[in-house]
């Protein structure tokens, strides 16, 4: 297995990865930094999670520690543009600790905050500038930032960017950046409007492709809790009724059904909070913040306010709604069992998501168990329950025979066939979860 050691970084970059306990590179990082070193322009199809950070910000440090240069007012030698405030951030506190010890100078802009302090950290000239494309027009555009002066630029999470209309705002960034320049574009989906910025973009790049890792998704606990839409708040609130379980993330599919989450939580006095693209940057990071320090319990978001959040406690995953795209599926587990530590992730799965369950199964070529023990299991609309939601045991029985119906039989499922008598179950053929 090749170690950060024979990539020959400078000392002070080996002393902050000691520090930080890293000794092998990712396959990302194994693949990329050598190339990166010699300047060459590189196409990343990889994914956060993967170490694609500090795939780019190491060999970007060691060329500025061996290139030192006084920087202009006003000017940066390495732009980073990313989609989300959250990633911005992360990235900005990465480069901060890989940089310990070389004496340069790196700064995050993004909106939602004042822009004096930004336009002020720019007089200066910094080594690194970790943007978002809004904010960093605006300065632009006010005459704060000037480009001659740059080396690297780094565009991340270019399929983000696609998503969240911010094409056109990356393209007008780009007729500002000088044409002699090493360019690293990094995105996990190849859409064609990425392809061909990518091919305008980039000289004789290296391509560089990493998948979501598999064993990841193995190490995760996974079952899908099937259940009635509007059964999914009291499912929620019984799993969280277990004390044991300390950090959860809730993923929900909009902004608004993450707040009424939080609301039907908070309504329960569990301390929550939601993060998404609607909240000010200090309301997430506040969030974010609780829930690192462990003061909330649950944190609630969306896929794009997620992505690439790094929280290395998450013991589970709750999602709430099932994803349009399986590969969301992948990422939003992939936040528990971080850092070699087991994770649960919990799918709630109601009728009209059954279509997606079956393409999040046949992505990840996994049967997910089913859960028939779960309180909900078969209980109809705004059925509570006696003592569904108390708790009172981790495992409870399932609805028919907490109701002491005496119809109890593996497979055989009241509620479906109260509601379709004619209809087959299909669930029944399946393997109930251990
Ligand atoms: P990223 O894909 O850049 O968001 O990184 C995902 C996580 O992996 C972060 O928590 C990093 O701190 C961590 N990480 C990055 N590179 C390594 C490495 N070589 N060894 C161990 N952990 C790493």
């Amino acid at each position: 297995m090749t170690e950060f050691k024979s990539l020959n970084l400078l000392p002070s970059i080996m002393d902050a990865l000691n520090k930080k306990g890293y000794k092998n590179p990712t396959p990302i990082q194994e693949q990329a930094i050598p190339h990166l070193l010699e300047g060459r322009d590189l196409l990343g199809i990889a994914q956060t999670g993967t170490g694609k950070t500090a795939a780019f910000s190491l060999p970007i440090l060691n060329f500025l520690g061996k290139n030192k240069k006084k920087v202009k007012p006003s000017r940066t030698r390495v732009l980073i543009l990313t989609p989300t405030r959250e990633l911005a951030s992360q990235i900005d506190q990465n480069i901060k600790t890989y940089a310990q010890g070389l004496g340069t100078r790196s700064t995050v802009i993004f909106g939602g905050v004042g822009h004096r302090p930004q336009i002020q950290t720019m007089s200066k000239g910094v080594d690194i500038l970790v943007a978002t494309p809004g904010r960093l027009l605006d300065l632009m555009n006010d005459g704060h930032i000037n480009y001659d002066q740059l080396d690297v630029f780094v565009l991340d999470e270019a399929d983000r960017m696609l998503d969240m209309g911010f094409i056109r705002d990356i393209k007008k960034i780009i007729s500002y950046l000088p044409k002699k320049k090493q360019t690293l574009l990094f995105s996990a989906t190849m859409p064609t409007g990425i392809s061909s910025l990518a091919t305008s973009l980039l000289k004789n790049p290296v391509k560089v492709e990493v998948t979501p890792q598999a064993t990841t998704v193995e190490k995760i606990d996974q079952r899908i809790n099937k259940v009635e839409k509007s059964n999914k708040p009291l499912l929620l609130k019984s799993i969280l009724k277990d004390k044991e379980i300390k950090s959860v993330l809730v993923f929900t599919r909009t902004k608004h059904g993450a707040n009424r989450v939080v609301k039907h939580l908070l309504a329960d006095s569990i301390a929550s909070a939601a993060i998404h693209g609607n909240k000010s940057q200090s309301a997430r990071e506040r969030a974010l913040g609780d829930f690192r320090a462990g003061r909330i319990r649950v944190l609630v978001a969306t896929d794009i306010a997620a992505r690439g959040i790094d929280v290395k406690q998450v013991s589970h995953v709750i999602n709430y709604d099932l994803p349009h795209e399986p590969e969301s599926y992948v990422h939003r587990i992939g936040r528990t069992a971080r850092a070699g530590r087991e994770g649960v992730a919990i799918s709630f799965c109601d009728k009209e998501e059954e279509k997606l369950l079956k393409q999040i199964q046949k992505f990840i070529k996994l049967d997910i168990p089913v859960d028939i023990a779960h309180p909900f299991h078969g209980v109809a609309p705004h059925v509570v329950k006696t003592g569904a939601a108390t708790g009172q045991s981790r495992r409870p029985k399932s609805a028919n025979q907490a109701k002491g119906s005496g119809n109890s039989k593996p497979g055989k499922k009241p509620f479906q066939k109260r509601r379709r008598p004619k209809k087959k179950t299909t669930e029944a053929n399946k393997t109930p979860s251990a």
